[in-house]
C-alpha cells in the first residue's frame, strides 16, 4: 500500500492543524499576512517561493479558511488574502516558533523586534507585555527591526518592512 501524503488516520489535533499548515511556505505566508502582506505579488517578491507553489498554498489556506480573498481590482483582476479569525488564531503558534528557534538555533542576530503599541514594552517570552501584564493581540503589536535584519534587502517589500509597523496594517511596498 502506498503511503498517503495526508495523516488521514490521525485523530490528534497536533497532526489535524499540520494538514494545514504542515507544508513548506504554508507558515511562512501566514507570517507574512500578519507583517500585513496581502497580494500575491508581494508574498512572491518577499518569500521567493516557486509561483506555482505560492499559488498553492494560498488556495489551499483560502479552503481552508485561514485566509480571506478579496477581489481589490476588477481590470485586471486582482485579489488579496487577509487573515481570518481563524488565520488570527494562529499568532501564538508562530511566536512559539520563534521563541524556540531564538532559543534552540542559537547564533543569528535578532531580525525583529515585538513591541507592546501601547507602551512601548517589548514583549516577553509568552507574548505577553510585562508591563501591562496581559496578552497582546496581533493588531496591538508594533514589530520593530533587529540587528539581525538585512539593512538593505533587495525586494520592495523586505525593504517596507524595515520601519517599525503594526502588524496587520496593510502593507503597501510602493507607498511611502
Ligand atoms: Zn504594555
Amino acid at each position: 500500500m502506498a503511503l498517503g501524503k495526508d495523516y488521514a488516520h490521525q485523530q490528534c489535533s497536533i497532526a489535524r492543524a499540520l494538514e494545514i499548515v504542515g507544508e513548506r511556505w504554508t507558515l511562512l505566508v501566514v507570517r507574512d499576512a500578519f507583517y500585513g502582506v496581502r497580494r500575491y505579488s508581494d508574498f512572491l517578491a518577499h518569500l521567493g517561493a516557486p509561483r506555482a507553489v505560492l499559488a498553492a498554498r494560498l488556495q489551499a489556506l483560502v479552503d481552508a479558511g485561514v485566509l480571506d480573498r478579496r477581489r481589490y481590482r476588477e481590470s485586471p483582476p486582482r485579489d488579496e488574502y487577509v487573515l481570518t479569525a481563524r488565520g488570527l488564531a494562529l499568532w501564538p503558534v508562530l511566536w512559539a516558533l520563534g521563541a524556540w528557534g531564538r532559543a534552540e538555533l542559537p547564533g543569528t542576530l535578532p531580525m525583529r523586534h515585538f513591541h507592546h503599541a501601547d507602551c512601548g514594552t517589548e514583549l516577553g517570552p509568552l507574548g505577553e507585555c510585562p508591563a501591562c501584564r496581559a496578552p497582546v493581540a496581533p493588531a496591538d503589536i508594533e514589530m520593530r527591526p533587529g540587528t539581525g535584519l538585512d539593512p538593505d534587502p533587495a525586494d520592495p517589500v523586505g525593504r517596507a518592512l524595515l520601519a517599525p509597523r503594526r502588524l496587520l496594517v496593510p502593507l503597501d511596498p510602493t507607498g511611502a
